[in-house]
């Protein structure tokens, strides 16, 4: 079931990187407790069984994506010399590959210059760009859209900074017209856009936000951890399109390769339109930088130390697989859309099912048709719990009421927030999967019914 065929290429890496290293005496290692190693890691093996099985196209539920083969060994091969890219004494090639690397990333948005570097994850990153916002407008308020990720007020107080929420449209995408009011109110430094949110994968309006931010004088971060690859795609809606079309206009983005990357967890990317932001990163180390006068990452990041095996990895990947339009990479995120989109039309047309969101990008958001909310919160549960027994991993997701109805009377809101059923198709295999998902989700509703009723 799982794929083995990339350790023979490793251990043929594996012998080229060690004749790089050939005319050093042999160190003679012997690390302690090698020789229980293989019992060891078998009973970690058997621990690991304890899993939903992620990298099958049955697991249809979190944004969880196998990382690609060649990233998996190529992270490997790097922890043989375990690189920090904090400084250059610590991952010189390494140091070169994540700057070749974020480059691509930087270019996939349209800008051929920036300021960026790799970090843990979306997180990370993001308390980053707002770190600079805060910085370069002290003592103001960061705003985000109420579907953004939950992280942004948190990383507002860790940065001591107000954050106020913006309500949201029946899609799941800020408004613009509660967003002026904010911005006339006064105060704001920093509008956080979200292209792709966490929860239903809908996209902020840029195009409309980043005129509102020009013409108040406000920085424009965009949170695209989720999204932002989707701008390789090329059967997106034209808000869709437009939206991510208009990234280049922001001030600092947010993408992980860890999300739809194709890269192993421990891979967030923040870039800086202006490079100048560098200079508010300047520090004096008395330890770090000793063998070079060039710039290093550590000059220009909040961590310390950071894995140079993820930039390996990530390194490896956009070489097998360009960050291009029309390129093997951006089929593969079309095939995610294409089997949200055919999933998406099969609830539509099945009156059991209430699915009002049509996707943006590849996250499904729909629920079980009742007359009334509470039913429907429970049923969804009921859903959910029946198709993991049948293998088939959905999520859950709670939105406010009046989002599934749209202000309609579609069902009575008992209830003023209802849980519905998410599924993230982020595997390009979901796209051959559709018919085999759909006949799991239809017996788990048949089945949840049958017990319910
Ligand atoms: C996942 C996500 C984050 C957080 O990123 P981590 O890599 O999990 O730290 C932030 N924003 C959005 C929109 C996300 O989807």
């Amino acid at each position: 079931m799982l794929e083995t065929d990339s350790i023979k290429l490793l251990a043929a890496a594996l012998e080229s990187l060690d004749a790089g290293y050939a005319a050093l005496p042999p160190p003679e290692l012997r690390p302690p407790g090698v020789d229980r190693m293989g019992q060891v890691l078998l009973e970690a093996a058997r621990r690991m069984r304890d899993n939903y099985p992620y990298f099958h196209p049955l697991y249809a539920g979190q944004m969880l994506k196998p990382p690609h083969p060649l990233a998996r060994a190529a992270y490997a091969i790097a922890t043989w010399i375990n690189p920090n890219n904090h400084a250059l004494d610590g991952g010189r090639a390494s140091s070169a590959m994540e700057k070749e690397a974020v480059a691509e990333i930087a270019a996939m948005f349209g800008w051929q210059q920036h300021l960026g570097h790799l970090c843990g994850g979306g997180t990370m990153a993001n308390l980053e760009a707002l770190w600079v916002a805060g910085r370069l407008h002290p003592r103001t308020k960061i705003v985000a859209s109420e579907q953004a990720h939950y992280t942004h007020s948190r990383i507002s107080g860790v940065l001591g900074l107000e954050f106020a929420a913006v309500p949201c449209d029946a899609g799941g995408r800020m408004d613009v017209n509660a967003l002026e009011k904010a911005l006339q109110t006064g105060g704001v430094g920093c509008v956080v856009a979200t292209l792709g949110t966490t929860g239903m994968g809908a996209l902020d309006p840029l195009p409309q936000i980043v005129q509102l931010c020009r013409l108040h004088g406000v920085r424009l971060h965009v949170d695209a951890a989720y999204g932002g690859y989707f701008t390789l795609a090329n059967n997106l809606q034209p808000a869709t399109r437009a939206a991510l079309d208009a990234i280049r206009e922001a001030d600092s983005i947010v993408v992980d390769p860890h999300k739809h990357g194709l890269q192993p967890y421990g891979c967030g990317c923040v870039l800086f339109k202006d490079p100048a932001v560098g200079q508010l990163y300047q520090h004096q180390s008395p330890y770090t930088y000793f063998t070079s006068r060039e710039l290093h990452l550590g000059e220009i990041s909040l961590e310390c130390s950071r894995p140079g095996a993820a930039a390996v990895a990530l390194w490896a990947t956009q070489r097998l697989l360009p960050l291009t339009p029309g390129g093997e990479f951006a089929r593969s995120l079309e095939s995610c859309r294409s089997a949200a989109l055919q999933l998406h039309q099969r609830l539509q047309q099945d009156p059991r099912w209430l699915a009002p969101f049509a996707p943006e990008l590849d996250i499904l958001v729909w629920a079980p048709r009742q007359a009334v909310a509470s039913r429907i919160s429970r049923l969804s549960q009921q859903i959910f719990d029946a198709a993991a027994r049948l293998d088939l991993h959905l999520a859950l997701v709670r939105l406010p009421a009046g989002m599934l109805t749209g202000g309609r009377a579609v069902f009575d809101c008992d209830e003023e927030t209802v849980l519905c059923l998410r599924s993230v198709l982020m595997k390009p295999e979901h796209e051959a999967w559709v018919g085999r998902l759909w006949e799991r989700l239809s017996r788990a509703a048949d089945r949840a019914l049958a017990g319910a009723g």
